[in-house]
């Protein structure tokens, strides 16, 4: 069989730990025998990190903006204890809140559903997409902790010099103290990204935040997406036969609950990191959520959701046999070379990325599953499960079935 052709490099970023594993087993067995893999290859493992002074993290992220399509594993975020173990000079920040920030993206999560693995909301039938704004808010807050009396101000100073000031408490006790901000620029481009994917998937875009309590604030959410909305997609969605709405999220959370899936729901930074979890979980498991950051120029950076599982990594060391699930690495990886063939004209390309979650999705359905899955099968259904390698190589008999069709 002749190898499918690329283009135009993707953007591969390797990682950590028991991804880093698998991201290999992939490349090997589910990629490279089928595709003439063209990759711009970065590693973003901790310790070329460290080498690099995270120099390495910045050049794959203005790869990206440049090609336009990249693909990444899970990495480690440092914590303290991570200094020790790998011997770091610095605690380096997290590559995702770098390539976020040089993307100015936001995140899109999907579950991977199958037919044995029931959500544990009934009603749900459709994966739900949560679009994360990946900006901002508490996440670039400035806090602190007040040691007792005093007066708390919120101070801004313009460049002409004026002022607003306001109390923010006065304090009779200790507490707790924080400052928070967003920019309309990356407010809109947070819009635009939601508008533009929901346009490219066809579904309805839902939007909340707490506008009744945060009027300013979250109200400047609602407004601007509103302004864009009217002035820039009405028709568009129109024409595509979808909606898009507000509502408050406390109405959101409920809407959620009792609907049937199908729909994008946007989020602020905080609401969308604590509700990807909860959906995530409810559709049975991290290791099934898909991740793709999209920046409002219409650059895309795919993941698996999930972390670099290290639990399942120190078992690998010590020689044991693991059962870790690559499914959102592989869709990663399919998600990548299906936009690099859509922007590129190749036909073939997508075609091996239709091929290759279909041969996943054939796997799971013949019951073949990793150990996570295996346990969450729903009566009727049965699984059997295997090790990680066993699971690539069933997926690859099917793909290579499919591919020579
Ligand atoms: P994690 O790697 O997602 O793993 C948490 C647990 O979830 C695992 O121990 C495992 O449970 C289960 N799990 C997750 N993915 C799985 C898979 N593919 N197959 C089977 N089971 C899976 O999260 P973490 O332990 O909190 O973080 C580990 C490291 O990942 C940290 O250093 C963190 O900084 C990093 N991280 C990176 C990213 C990213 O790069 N996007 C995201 C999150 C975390 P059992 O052990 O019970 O089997
Ligand atoms: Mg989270």
């Amino acid at each position: 069989m002749n190898k499918i052709q690329m283009t135009t490099p993707l953007v591969e970023m390797d990682g950590d730990e028991m991804t880093r594993i698998l991201w290999k087993m992939i490349k090997d067995e589910l990629i490279l025998p089928f595709v003439d893999l063209k990759s711009e290859y970065y590693d973003l493992g901790l310790v070329k990190r460290e080498e690099t002074k995270d120099q390495i993290t910045l050049d794959a992220s203005y790869a990206a903006k440049k090609y336009g399509v990249a693909v990444k594993c899970a990495t480690i975020t440092p914590n303290a204890q991570r200094v020790t173990e790998y011997n770091l000079s610095q605690m380096w920040k997290s590559p995702n809140g770098t390539i976020r920030a040089i993307l100015d993206g936001t995140v899109f999560r999907a579950p991977i559903m199958i037919d044995s693995i029931k959500p544990n909301v009934r009603t749900w039938t459709k994966p739900i997409t949560i679009a994360r704004h990946a900006y901002g808010d508490v996440y670039k807050n400035t806090e602190f902790r007040i040691p007792g009396k005093g007066k708390a101000e919120l101070v801004f100073t313009g460049e002409d010099g004026t002022e607003m000031r306001e109390t923010i408490y006065d304090f009779e006790c200790p507490g707790v103290l924080q400052g928070m901000y967003n920019k309309d620029t990356s407010i809109e481009s947070f819009a635009r990204s939601c508008f533009e994917y929901a346009l490219s998937v066809k579904q309805d875009l839902w939007f909340s935040t707490k506008d009744t309590i945060s009027k300013k604030y979250d109200h400047r959410f609602k407004d601007i997406f509103q302004e864009i909305y009217d002035n820039e997609y009405k028709e568009k969605f129109e024409a595509a036969g979808i909606t898009y709405f507000y509502t408050l999220i406390d109405d959101a959370v409920a809407r959620v609950i009792r609907s049937k899936g199908g729909f994008i729901w946007a989020c602020k930074n905080y609401d969308g990191d604590v509700m990807s979890d909860m959906v995530s979980t409810a559709f049975g498991s991290l290791a099934m959520m898909t991740s793709v950051l999209v920046s409002p120029d219409g650059n895309y950076e795919y993941e698996a959701a999930h972390g670099t599982v290290t639990r399942h990594y120190y078992r690998y060391l010590q020689g044991e046999e693991t059962s870790t699930n690559p499914v959102a690495t592989i869709f990663a990886w399919s998600g990548a070379f299906r936009k690099r063939g859509e922007k590129d004209g190749l036909a073939d390309l997508v075609r091996y990325a239709d091929c290759l979650e279909a041969a996943v999705l054939k796997t799971l359905n013949d019951g073949i599953m990793t150990k996570d899955l295996a346990g969450m099968v729903s009566e009727g259904y049965t699984a059997t499960a295997v090790n990680s390698a066993d699971f690539i190589a069933a997926i690859r008999e099917r793909l290579t079935a499919m591919l020579e069709q």
